[in-house]
């Protein structure tokens, strides 16, 4: 959960203030230095920049008055209520501000909770070195724009060339400032930055390099600083709504895409793990007791990508190759697609393929990460690096991938993860066809995060709840959540990172399409028949359905809407700025009704033309819309056209719009269907169960702590981990179950030991039914599965703390209350008092 203090808790918009069309940030040089023990970053970033063809236009509502008019026109807010917000909150002015006006140009970036010292102008016209390392006579503008035209150059360097383009970006990116010497004036707001050179009133004119000095928060919602399960300190960006500017400046709408290179220092004894194409190998920094790490991305991604983690953390060791990534020169599994592929050896640039080195010493509730290529102003950049990465990905179905975690999660985190990486990972490409990203680093992140998984490029969170539990009896079981959350992150490599939404509010487009080919891609990972393969569907199904209809019933209509713009999704204000519905709302964080709604869309979809001939279209659309952004249109669109005759059976996109995407509720098929799936086999076997389980409670009404009595004579069949997840709900819907039977269910199904799904219905039982026995398990829960949702906890006279997302974030309850929306599980323990009871339906208070 985010710190209130640090957003406003008014807002339910996320403003995205920067103004991407007049000016795009083209690459960013990070140079950051991490100091755990004080809980900050201090950093330079230095800029790179080139003004819009059609800025001319635009400019005319730039200055902060007016391109605050111009979201209002677009999104229908009241102008002053947001100036009020604006002044309440800290603004920072540089003292040269006052010297600026109106009518001089403003380069707006995104930027919250950052201190900043100075902006300059960086000028590399006066250093010759820099300036004999391209070829000048190209440009006409040469002489009267030497570091335009130098800029020009460089942006233009295709991205094989990466290496000299990078020294030459690190090379400008430490020219000195402008000759006059002065910083550029500059003002920074609760949501902005903004920046200005005096009487320079076109972007054209604007700078084309500045360098900004800053230091991240303590409190800075976009990292989160904590320690591990070693109890050491540790940061890593956190997933947070308002994405990464309160780490860097930056340009955050999805269209600003840009490429860059880092530059981390971080206490010898750390790992630095990052978004960046390379697996680094740390270099001593002088005689200080840092060390350094360097990280590059070459294809252009949204700056929301950038992702950051600094911790003691070690690789997990990992055995011989298995043979799956030994299989070079195997022809690739790309289905019957028709699209020609570059040829094989066309290029040799090796090095955006990393292998793990032993050199090197270690390395997204998913968040609402969003990344691809914009269409628009980068598909020649994307289309360049798209040409270099096939061909060297074509063969490998393993890409590289090594795994990191605390020193007491190493076991278990070779056992689950590493082993389930390389099927997850050949699944994953016989499905949907190339990697987009060459390498791949799993961190176990602390017990508060807030999710089981985030995705991003070239790394993958994953909460430790979703670790081998250890179930003895079944090896499947205890993995199966484990796989199918790995499988749901690398799907995000294709929806949600190589293939993002142009309009935030429609997170759908990744969580919908992560959700379903999680099932596809494990079903594939276990090597099932179709049969196995179409029973597990439907259990799936339907157990998405009952969380889908349980939140729709107890959430607010407005967040249950797929596309809460409609028509006007993906529009934004002349300057290029526009706001996220929604995003800054705490409810939705806890909210699944865009993985659900989105997922059943798409087995909707599926239905209607075949479960193969689906998955055959989605490896044609990756390959389409690879690098790009896209709308909800953009896909439904395809589908259309490429299965024509859904126009005879009437499915027009009006009406995908108006069943699933623009209104609230539960679409009719989605009604109709659940009643099919609820008679599937898995299902009637767990109903058999429940029938036993129920019989057996009646039959034994003793408290269940006689050993004589544990051994039912009922037997009872050996289930999986979503057949049981589903018995424990339905067994959760009976008004009593004797102390005997929930002894016997704790015995039976070894339920401490199960996956986090699983122990999660058994605490609620545990807590609904007063199972004073089962109290250890639920404390081990709040403690240790805080990815699982929201828990309220409270010992003694302490204040209530919220334990999810983030672990020691206290809030009132009050704040809890205002989560009444989702289907949240709220405990409440109290030592010194008596088991408590049920809250409301989906709430408990649980005090012990
Ligand atoms: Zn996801």
């Amino acid at each position: 959960m985010e710190p209130p203090g640090n957003l406003d808790p008014d807002k339910d918009d996320l403003p995205l203030r920067a103004n991407t069309n007049h000016i795009l940030v083209k690459h960013y040089v990070l140079d950051l230095m991490v100091h755990l023990h004080s809980r900050l970053i201090s950093s330079s970033i230095v800029l790179f920049l080139e003004p819009q063809p059609e800025a001319d236009e635009a400019e005319r509502c730039q200055d902060g008055a007016t391109f605050q008019e111009a979201d209002t026109l677009a999104f229908g807010a009241k102008a002053e209520e947001k100036e009020k917000t604006w002044d309440s909150v800290d603004v920072q002015t540089s003292h040269l501000w006052h010297t600026t006006s109106n009518s001089d140009f403003t380069l707006v970036l995104d930027c919250c909770d950052l201190d900043v010292s100075k902006v300059e102008e960086v000028d590399i016209t006066s250093s010759p070195d820099i300036m004999g390392l391209l070829p000048q006579s190209a440009s006409k503008i040469l002489s009267e724009n030497p570091q335009s035209a130098f800029m020009e150059n460089l942006f233009s360097m295709p991205s094989s060339q990466w290496q000299m383009k990078h020294q030459i970006f690190s090379l400008c990116s430490h020219a000195p400032c402008a000759e006059d010497g002065s910083s550029l004036p500059f003002r920074r707001d609760l949501w902005s930055l903004q920046v200005r050179k005096r009487r320079v009133e076109s972007s054209h004119q604007f700078p084309r390099i500045i360098r900004i000095h800053y230091q991240t928060k303590p409190s800075a919602s976009s990292l989160r600083w904590t320690k591990d399960q070693d109890d050491r300190l540790c940061v890593y960006t956190a997933g947070s709504p308002i994405n990464n500017r309160a780490l860097f400046p930056c340009q955050e709408p999805p269209v600003a895409m840009s490429t860059w290179q880092a530059t981390v220092r971080a206490p010898s004894e750390c790992v630095v793990l990052m978004s960046g194409e390379e697996q680094a190998v740390p270099t001593k920094d002088g005689n200080t007791h840092f060390l350094v790490w360097n990280y590059y991305v070459t294809m252009p991604m949204p700056a929301s990508t950038f992702t950051l983690a600094v911790g003691h953390w070690h690789q997990v060791a990992t055995e011989t190759f298995s043979a799956l990534e030994t299989e070079v020169g195997e022809k690739p599994d790309c289905g019957n697609m028709t699209k020609p592929r570059p040829e094989r050896g066309a290029s040799t640039e090796s090095r955006l393929v990393s292998r793990p080195g032993k050199s090197s010493r270690k390395t997204v509730k998913d968040s609402p990460l969003q990344t691809g290529s914009g269409e628009d102003n980068t598909s020649s950049s994307s289309a360049d690096y798209l040409a270099g990465l096939l061909s060297c990905l074509l063969v490998q179905r393993v890409i590289p991938h090594r795994v990191f975690s605390p020193v007491c999660l190493l076991q278990k985190a070779q056992m689950s993860i590493l082993k389930l990486l390389p099927p997850c990972l050949a699944a994953a490409h016989a499905v949907l066809g190339v990697h987009p990203f060459p390498r791949l680093d799993v961190l176990i992140v602390p017990s508060g995060f807030s999710s089981l998984g985030m995705a991003s490029p070239h790394i993958v969170f994953l909460s430790q709840s979703v670790l081998d539990a250890g179930t003895p009896a079944s090896a499947e079981n205890s993995l199966s959540l484990c796989g199918s959350r790995i499988c749901h992150e690398i799907a995000h490599s294709w929806f949600g990172l190589v293939i993002g939404a142009r309009d935030w509010t429609e997170e759908w487009i990744s969580e919908g399409f992560a959700t379903c080919l999680e099932d596809t891609i494990w079903a594939q990972a276990q090597k099932f028949s179709s049969r196995e393969r179409s029973e597990q569907f439907d259990l799936k199904a339907l157990l998405r359905w009952r969380r889908l209809s349980d939140e729709m019933q107890n959430s607010k209509e407005e967040l249950q809407i797929l596309r809460p713009n409609m028509e006007k999704t993906g529009q934004v204000s002349k300057s290029g700025s526009s706001t996220v519905k929604h995003a800054l709302n705490p409810e939705k964080t806890f909210m699944q009704v865009h993985y659900l709604k989105g997922y059943f869309l798409l087995r909707f979809l599926a239905s209607e033309v075949g479960e193969q001939e689906f998955i055959d279209f989605l490896r044609m659309f990756v390959r389409k819309y690879h690098g790009h952004l896209i709308l909800s249109q953009d896909f439904l669109q395809m589908f259309l056209t490429t299965f024509s005759h859904m126009n005879r059976k009437s499915l027009t996109l009006a009406d995908i719009y108006t069943d699933w995407l623009d209104r609230p509720g539960i679409p009719e098929w989605l009604h109709e269907r659940s009643a099919v799936w609820s008679q599937t086999r898995l299902v009637e076997e767990v109903r058999e169960e429940v029938i036993k389980w129920i019989l057996f409670s009646r039959t034994h009404q003793g408290k269940g702590r006689k050993r004589k009595r544990l051994k039912p004579k009922t037997n009872f069949k050996e289930l999986t981990a979503d057949q049981l997840v589903l018995l424990l709900e339905l067994l959760l819907e009976e008004p009593e179950l004797s102390a005997a039977s929930m002894h016997a269910l704790y015995k039976i199904y070894n339920l401490h030991r199960q996956d986090a799904e699983v122990r999660h219905r058994w605490c609620e039982l545990v807590v609904k039914h007063a199972f004073t026995q089962g109290y250890a398990d639920v404390e081990h829960f709040l403690l240790y599965d805080q990815a699982m949702g929201v828990y309220l906890s409270c010992r003694g006279n302490g204040p209530v703390s919220a334990q999810s997302g983030g672990g020691d974030d206290p809030v009132t309850l009050e704040v809890a209350e205002t989560l009444s929306g989702s289907r949240t599980h709220l405990f409440f323990w109290d030592t010194g008092h008596q088991p408590s009871k049920l809250f409301t339906q989906d709430y408990y208070i649980f005090t012990l």
